[in-house]
């Protein structure tokens, strides 16, 4: 077994590795392999792994790459990440993906997979509708027939023909995957300071670009190390980071938060990961329907979900209670449509549900932090403060 030290160093260089050279040197080792990068926020990985490919999530080049071409693609009230997204592919950062999925998140990942229509970049791009139908027979139906479609892409390419066999072997993996992050999140929520939320960040987003059997084996090491009691509890208030689905802040902002006296108990950074609460069924004669299954029936809620019975706002603030946390951050990436449209909603909630929060707002390659961290150190002194009396704070 690897040290924790040893394991956080490789995550945290692999996860924003911009040239994906680990799924590059996975890809050249055996022929027939492909690579298919997503854009966030959720994609089923499942059935890329099943057809003997790797999805590799595509987050953008965060703070650690200067756009220049990027802006030409995109307005000045338009969001960051397509920016750094193109001058990734510009700069042939990608240059060994074989194609692109851009899940139906919102108008700017649908431009955005038309630009790369229109730029012919890679071996198929795919803008991949979800349903907003949650009938089985109806919206289970489209998203199925939409994943074959992605089949049918790679099959193209490597000739792979899916199997049942091989669709609930992948389920399984990923199945395995994501009740270990959730333990993970689990043990944080009682003791956050065994690991960081900066540590938990790099350790789940290293799983969007390695193999699913490589990640498997990182977490099982990592839940090893936190059964330990590890780490010295410090007087922290607990919060939850809502809103930054999509585009990512900067680590520095990540691990601005927790400076300034706030233990992150669960988020939504890297929510693709984490979408599917459960396990989806992997003994099935239909894989496909039990993964739509899975999005319709037990998905975390998202911006990009418009699920009128099951209101967002009160799952947040169930989030809330069942993780013990003091209050939530809103976190938004500057000009994101989803995360902000929705932020008065949870808000107006919150006011009449007296959940403390806080607002600000983003963008990947902001590194000054110090409004932010002020913001978030005066939040937390208040709930530390005034336990009883609600909070309330927006910029
Ligand atoms: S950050 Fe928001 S607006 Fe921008 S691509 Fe993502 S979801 Fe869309």
């Amino acid at each position: 077994m690897k040290t924790l030290e040893e394991i956080l160093k490789f995550c945290e260089d692999v996860s924003f590795d911009l040239n994906f050279t680990h799924a590059k040197k996975w890809k050249d080792e055996k022929e027939g392999r492909v690579i298919v990068g997503y854009m966030p926020i959720y994609f089923p990985r499942e059935i890329i792994h099943a057809a003997g490919g790797m999805a590799v999530g595509i987050f953008g080049g965060g703070d650690r790459k200067q756009i220049i071409k990027g802006d030409a693609y995109y307005q000045s009230y338009i969001c960051h990440i397509p920016r750094s997204i193109m001058e990734l592919v510009l700069d042939k950062h990608t240059a060994h993906f074989d194609g692109y999925i851009f899940p139906s998140i919102c108008d700017v990942i649908r431009n955005l997979s038309g630009i790369f229509k229109q730029q012919n970049i890679g071996k198929f791009v795919k803008y991949m509708d979800f349903p907003q139908n949650f009938l089985p027979q109806i919206g289970g139906v489209f998203y199925q027939q939409e994943m074959e479609h992605v089949l049918k892409y790679i099959k193209e390419i490597n000739g792979v023909e899916v199997t049942t066999e091989r669709l609930n072997h992948s389920i399984e993996l990923y199945n395995k995957n994501r009740k270990m992050i959730d333990f993970i999140y689990k043990i944080r929520q009682d003791f956050p300071w065994r690991l960081s939320i900066v540590d938990v960040y790099h350790i789940v987003r290293a799983g969007t670009v390695i193999t699913v059997e490589e990640h498997n084996d990182i977490l099982e090491q990592v839940c090893e190390h936190i059964k330990k009691d590890i780490g010295t509890p410090q007087d922290k208030v607990k919060v939850i980071i809502s809103g930054a689905f999509c585009e990512q802040p900067s680590v520095g902002l990540i691990k601005a938060v927790e400076e300034a006296g706030c233990y992150v108990v669960d988020d939504d950074y890297m929510l693709g990961s984490r979408m599917i609460l459960g396990d989806i069924d992997s003994k099935t004669n239909n894989p496909l329907e039990a993964i739509s299954n899975s999005y319709i029936k037990q998905s975390q809620f998202s911006s990009s979900i418009y699920d009128v019975h099951d209101p967002k706002e009160f799952r947040l603030a169930k989030i809330v209670k069942d993780r013990g946390a003091d209050g939530v951050i809103f976190a938004s990436a500057s000009f994101c449509d989803p995360s902000l449209l929705d932020a008065p909603i949870f808000q107006n909630a919150f006011n009449k549900l007296g959940i403390r929060y806080i607002a600000f707002q983003f963008s990947e390659n902001i590194n000054q932090y110090k409004v932010i961290k002020e913001q978030v150190g005066a939040f937390s002194d208040s709930i530390k403060l005034w336990e009883d009396e609600p909070v309330v704070a927006i910029s």
